[in-house]
């Protein structure tokens, strides 16, 4: 197992910063995911973990031992690329043998026997003596993972291993991934696109955006406490609303938006308090619900709505869009546009309403 720094590192190509100075401690035995849109430095990150870069500025460390100078085949580190990278012409025995063409393998035992433990691990033990070709992409991918840990590598990295799979192959092999990784304890660091797969299998998520960490936590905590409007948004569905504070005491601030005015918990449900605690009266915000936490309370009846301290207020139905467990319905409200989840399609106007524990609010 291995702790991996990133201390102030950066890449710089002519006129890029793909890296632009990130600080990061993984720990032993984690599962870290790089989440962030196209172009954020992901990949450019796992290639200086690697060593197939080296970094412009800044250290990368392993156990406190700066990786720097250290060839690739040298870091104990075992990658999978998105395109599997199997060699067409070996079988599977064959490509997860070619893992320990360079090392032994660990513990002592042969490298017969550890190739039947590993298609043993990634569940193709009858499928040894297929070509590649001849597998389904889950299977594959189950391949080169396999052929990965070979070794025994101290860190497993993965760039966006499924993104070339269907949905549902995609759902499998994560839980998969994740078991695996949790059976061997291996440090592993995992690039995605996709915020839904980095909540799904992480212990701890860093959200890049233009080669800088936005926010790293928990899953749970960068979906629940987005620390900017950035995360707020690429993160999961949010409405976020401007807005400013026009009162505050101890349990509750109270935000301006368009002509409503709503109450926030100073402390959000069932976690610790934001950035809520620090905002005070005349700031300008962001009011961040998620469609989950919008509930419909009525018609467009105006004397529901008219008491101003309720988190209620009005919209009107644009589209409902059926998703199979819930339904996503688009509204309006003054200019804005507002999702929310509901168990049906809605039409027409509707009131709207939220929780004040279960909004967030960012500074600008
Ligand atoms: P994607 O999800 O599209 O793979 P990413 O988050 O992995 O994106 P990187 O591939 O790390 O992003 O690229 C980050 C930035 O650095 C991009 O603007 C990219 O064009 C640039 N970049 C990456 N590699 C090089 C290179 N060898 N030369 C010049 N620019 C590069």
């Amino acid at each position: 197992m291995t702790r991996v720094t990133l201390d102030g590192v950066r890449k710089s190509y002519a006129d890029t910063d793909a890296v632009a100075g990130i600080d990061v401690e993984i720990s032993d035995g984690e599962f870290f995911t790089l989440v962030g849109p196209s172009g954020c430095g992901k990949t450019t990150t796992l290639r200086l973990l690697a060593g197939f870069e080296e970094p412009t500025a800044g250290d990368v460390r392993f156990d406190g031992e700066v990786m720097t100078g250290v060839p690739p085949e040298d870091r104990g580190v075992g990658v999978v690329f998105q395109n599997y990278a199997l060699f067409p012409h070996l079988s599977v025995r064959e490509n997860v043998a070619y893992g320990l063409k360079f090392h032994d393998p660990p513990g002592g035992v042969s490298a017969d026997e550890r190739v039947a433990d590993l298609l043993d691990l990634v569940d193709l033990s009858g499928l040894g003596d297929r070509d590649p070709g001849a597998l389904s992409g889950g299977q594959q991918q189950r391949v080169a993972l396999a052929r990965a840990l070979a070794p025994g590598p101290r860190l497993l990295l993965l760039d966006e291993p499924m993104s070339a799979l269907d949905a549902q192959l995609r759902e499998r092999l994560r839980l998969q991934v994740k078991e695996i990784q949790s059976e061997l304890g291996i440090t592993t660091v995992y690039v995605t696109h996709d915020q839904e797969e980095a909540l799904s299998v992480s212990d701890r998520v860093a959200v890049l955006r233009d080669g800088r960490v936005e926010q790293v936590g928990a899953p749970r905590e960068v979906y629940r406490q987005p620390a900017t409007r950035f995360v707020a948004s690429f993160v999961g569905d949010n409405n976020l609303f401007d807005g400013r504070v026009v009162g505050a005491d101890d349990s509750r601030v109270a935000v301006r938006v368009g002509d409503r005015q709503f109450g926030v918990a100073r402390e959000a449900r069932g976690d610790t308090a934001g950035s809520v605690q620090s905002v005070a009266v005349g700031d300008s915000v962001t009011l961040c619900v998620r469609p989950e936490h919008l509930r419909v309370v009525g018609g467009s009846n105006d004397d529901e709505i008219t008491a101003k301290t309720t988190n209620r207020f009005p919209a009107t139905v644009r589209e409902s869009e059926f998703l199979g467990a819930t339904t996503r319905v688009h509204c309006e409200w003054a200019g804005r546009s507002v999702v929310l989840s509901h168990d049906d399609a809605l039409s027409g106007d509707v009131t709207l309403d939220f929780g004040p524990a279960d909004a967030r609010l960012l500074l600008d």
